[in-house]
């Protein structure tokens, strides 16, 4: 025989209850067994009560309330009995809730509401549910009858969490049994009883245990708990996306990710099941094809380290601290038991090796009882100053990471502690199970999201990890960067595990946001959809506030003005990917506060594109340097603007119409003096020097001009052109010295011994930089390891595609 039981959603509808109908038609029929049925109050229905009950005794009136009640209950009647069976089951509803009405008005005219009267209040719940769907039920199986558990199960008198006597109950669940065999019970969860008839609740949530309770008292073979979701999963699927089911748990497994927040099964329901061995399904009444969660004594060996992260969203600590508690063995003894006694439900401890401090944590509602009570009971000791104040901290959470394999892998707590440090969550406390089945932190409620998140990708690293980036700038580069990521979406997720969402997207005029990541099929109607000006400083605001895990802050514009927030975006363990040059080529100084906030936030900054577009220079550069090589000479060609210019300033053409097709392409900057001027040149040679090791400043870098004064000093765009054509005589003459003496025109940067400067040279066949063609870049690193033959990387440096694939690249090393 089995017991299966069905949570409040599963009885929340004229729909969901005739789907629990065909899940016992079919386990009558597979089976050939009657099952018995544990049910809870429908959805909702006793926080509906709790809350009418808190009212009346505020002395506010309930008619409301009781109104939803008496219409939830009628209206599945009427959808769900035969017209001659309706009357007497809205009768006997109607007494329930007269019954209720009378009692809520002496609440309310008392102005006094007893945890005895509260049990009471919403017992209503379950008896109403139970008494309706028995009715419901006995139009397909006639043997079935609403079982009231308040007589079946006895438990002491604590109202709200009474404890169960096992043993009388187990004789009187047994006597009742057998004295209905031919029935089919359909039983109040929930709800039990005192030795004086007194009716109690066994803790919210409680519908689960009552399942456990007859299982274990009648040996059943299975309990069964149908609920909403699919199992008990790696995490509250409403906080982790990611959360996927898990096939099976052991009792304590279940009961550590239940104690700490899985409310999909209440703790105390392992105990009995425990204790007979009878395993327990957890399954989904809306997606009965799922085979379960199996919580059971024989699991398989599993290969995770964890089997689940849990949490509790609110909780308070105190610190108990002072020199008067070290080496007394009593202290922390008589500490608890005060709070036992109190009836104060300690959630987790922490004490601190030296026995100086013990910290505990509680419900925010038990804070201030427990402060004084302790202040009470330690009076003396407060006053010799042998205990110090005690500290209450608010809005906090627990996050606990829950499985047996703990045990026995290293590296838990480590992957615990990095994925949480390398996103900013500031761990306030620490508690490891004396099993070391679990591992719980005390965070602040407000990251607790964020954390959930980023420990659930480190630890179930099969399953893809999602990067959330916010980008700013929307021009050639981001346009394109935008594309490559929706077109690879699909094989970044299957080949690199990594799934990317853009959270935010700002330009300069308007800025959009979503945390689930906005469509980047239409990015650019929601960016005009938005309500939100572009603003820098809100961006970055809001992206902070957003919390989201494994955050990237994307800039891919030319402008000065974002370089101003990366400090701040850094020291919010937010990484950086930027395209943007002007950070790196400021001040050196900026450029090492870059680099120091990232390594001590634990973040990444990177800059791949600063130099060459896409192609690997600043990370061979980085690997040389971090495998012990030392640089002695770099040689490049880093300005794909100019490589264009000379590569086509050849034959008859004039050198102000190369610039101005390079202009056409799309290869220049709006004012192609920005190019030919060499200062974009500089930077990268800066940058690169600086990656060197050489702490050089802009005005270090000695630049040759390309142009002559004349064209330097125009004032606009087009006088620029004009003076460009009036100089045409100057760069024929250039261009015909050099093709005379076999030679090709190259602007050309030099760092070596940590001097570094761009010229324009003219160089012969038997250099290296001679066959450069398009807007090739080329830069070769002489080293101590690479003296004889340098080495080179050669390739487009520039252009959206490249320059869009290389912030792509650093973008999705992240965190790797
Ligand atoms: P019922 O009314 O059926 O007893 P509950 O609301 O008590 O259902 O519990 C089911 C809910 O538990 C799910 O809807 C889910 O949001 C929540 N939950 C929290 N943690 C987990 C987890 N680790 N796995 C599955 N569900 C979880
Ligand atoms: N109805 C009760 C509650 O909401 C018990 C349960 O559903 O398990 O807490
Ligand atoms: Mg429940």
């Amino acid at each position: 025989m089995k017991v299966l039981k069905f949570g409040g959603t599963s009885v929340g509808s004229g729909q969901s209850i005739s789907t629990l109908i065909d899940i016992l038609k079919n386990e009558v029929t597979t089976t050939g067994k009657k099952p018995i049925v544990v049910l809870s109050a429908m959805s909702g229905v006793t926080n509906l009560l709790l809350s009418m009950a808190e009212e009346a005794a505020d002395g506010k009136d309930f008619v409301a309330g009781l109104a939803e009640l008496e219409r939830r209950h009628f209206d599945v009647v009427k959808e769900l009995l035969e017209i001659q069976n309706q009357n007497p089951a809205l009768t006997r509803l109607k007494l329930n809730f007269n019954q209720l009405e009378e009692l809520l008005q002496g609440v309310l005219t008392l102005r006094e509401l007893t945890p005895k009267t509260r049990d009471l209040v919403l017992s209503y719940g379950e008896r109403c549910s139970a008494m309706m769907i028995s009715k419901i039920a006995a139009q397909y199986f006639p043997e079935a009858i609403y079982v009231d558990a308040s007589e079946l199960i006895k438990t002491d008198s604590s109202f709200g969490n009474a404890r169960v006597q096992s043993e009388i109950t187990d004789q009187v669940i047994r006597g009742f049994y057998n004295g209905h065999k031919d029935n089919m019970l359909f039983v109040t969860g929930f709800i039990a009883g005192n030795d004086q008839g007194q009716i109690t609740t066994l803790g919210r949530g409680g519908s689960d245990y009552t399942a456990a309770i007859f299982a274990a008292a009648l040996n059943a073979a299975e309990i069964e708990i149908w609920t909403d979701v699919n199992g008990m999963m790696t995490a509250d699927p409403r906080m982790v996306k990611k959360a996927f089911s898990l096939p099976e748990l052991t009792y304590t497994e279940a009961m550590e990710l239940s104690y700490f927040g899985a409310k999909v099964i209440y703790p105390p329901t392992m105990i009995p099941a425990f204790m007979k061995r009878i395993p327990i399904v957890i399954r989904n009444t809306f997606e009965p094809e799922f085979k379960g969660t199996f919580i059971r004594h024989d699991c398989k060996p599993s290969n995770l380290a964890i089997k689940g992260i849990s949490s509790i969203n609110n909780i308070s600590i105190l610190n108990v601290q002072g020199s008067g508690m070290v080496g007394k063995s009593g202290f922390s003894g008589r500490l608890f038991s005060l709070l036992a006694r109190e009836q104060i439900n300690v959630i987790l401890i922490t004490q601190s090796s030296s026995e100086h401090s013990i910290t505990f944590a509680v419900s925010p509602g038990d804070t201030e009882r427990a402060l004084k009570v302790i202040e009470h009971e330690f009076e003396l000791e407060l006053m010799a100053k042998k205990l110090e104040n005690i500290d209450i901290e608010q809005d906090l959470a627990i996050l606990a990471v829950v499985g047996e394999n703990m045990k026995e892998t290293p590296g838990v707590s480590g992957k615990l502690f990095s994925s949480l440090g390398r996103n900013g969550v500031n761990v306030r406390a620490i508690a490891q199970g004396s099993s070391e089945y679990n591992i719980s932190v005390i965070i602040s409620a407000s990251d607790l999201n964020k954390a959930l998140n980023a420990v659930h990708d480190a630890f179930f690293v099969e399953l893809t990890k999602t990067l959330h980036a916010f980008c700013l700038g929307t021009g050639n580069i981001g346009k394109t960067l935008f594309n490559q990521l929706n077109a690879h979406a699909a094989f970044l997720k299957e080949n690199n595990g990594i799934q990317v969402k853009i959270a935010g997207i700002s330009n300069t005029r308007k800025m959009a946001f979503n945390s689930d990541g906005i469509d980047l099929n239409e990015w650019e109607e929601a960016l005009e959809r938005s309500h939100d000006a572009a603003d820098l400083a809100g961006f970055v605001a809001k992206m902070q506030s957003m919390n989201l895990p494994n955050c990237v802050f994307i800039d891919n514009t030319a402008s000065p003005k974002p370089i101003a927030f990366y400090g701040d975006v850094l020291k919010s363990t937010i990484s950086i990917v930027t395209c943007n040059k002007i950070g790196n080529s400021g001040p050196y100084n900026q450029y090492k506060l870059f680099r120091d906030a990232a390594r001590q936030h634990g973040v990444d900054f990177f800059y791949e594109t600063n130099v060459g577009a896409g192609l690997p220079i600043i990370r061979t550069l980085k690997d040389l340097m971090n495998s012990g090589d030392r640089v002695q000479r770099i040689e490049a060609i880093l300005s794909g603007t100019i490589s264009f210019i000379f590569n086509n300033f050849k034959g008859d053409v004039s050198f102000h119409d190369v610039v101005k097709l390079a202009q056409e392409k799309g290869y220049t900057e709006p004012d192609p003096r920005d190019d030919l001027r060499g200062t974009d040149f500089m930077r990268k040679m800066l940058i690169l020097a600086r990656d060197a090791g050489y702490s050089l400043e802009a005005n270090d870098v000695k630049i040759g001009s390309i142009l002559p004064q004349a064209c330097l000093d125009a004032t606009s765009v087009d006088d620029f052109y004009a003076a460009l054509k009036a100089e045409d005589a100057y760069f024929a003459n250039l261009k015909a010295e050099a093709e005379k003496n076999g030679k090709v025109l190259r602007y050309i940067g030099i760092l070596e011994n940590g001097k570094a400067a761009i010229n324009l040279e003219m160089v012969g066949e038997d250099h290296p930089f001679f066959t450069l063609s398009g807007s090739d870049n080329i830069i070769s690193f002489t080293t101590d390891r690479y003296r004889e033959r340098p080495l080179v990387v050669k390739g487009p440096g520039a252009g959206a595609e490249v320059t869009a694939a290389g912030v792509f690249a650093d973008l999705i090393n992240v965190g790797a």
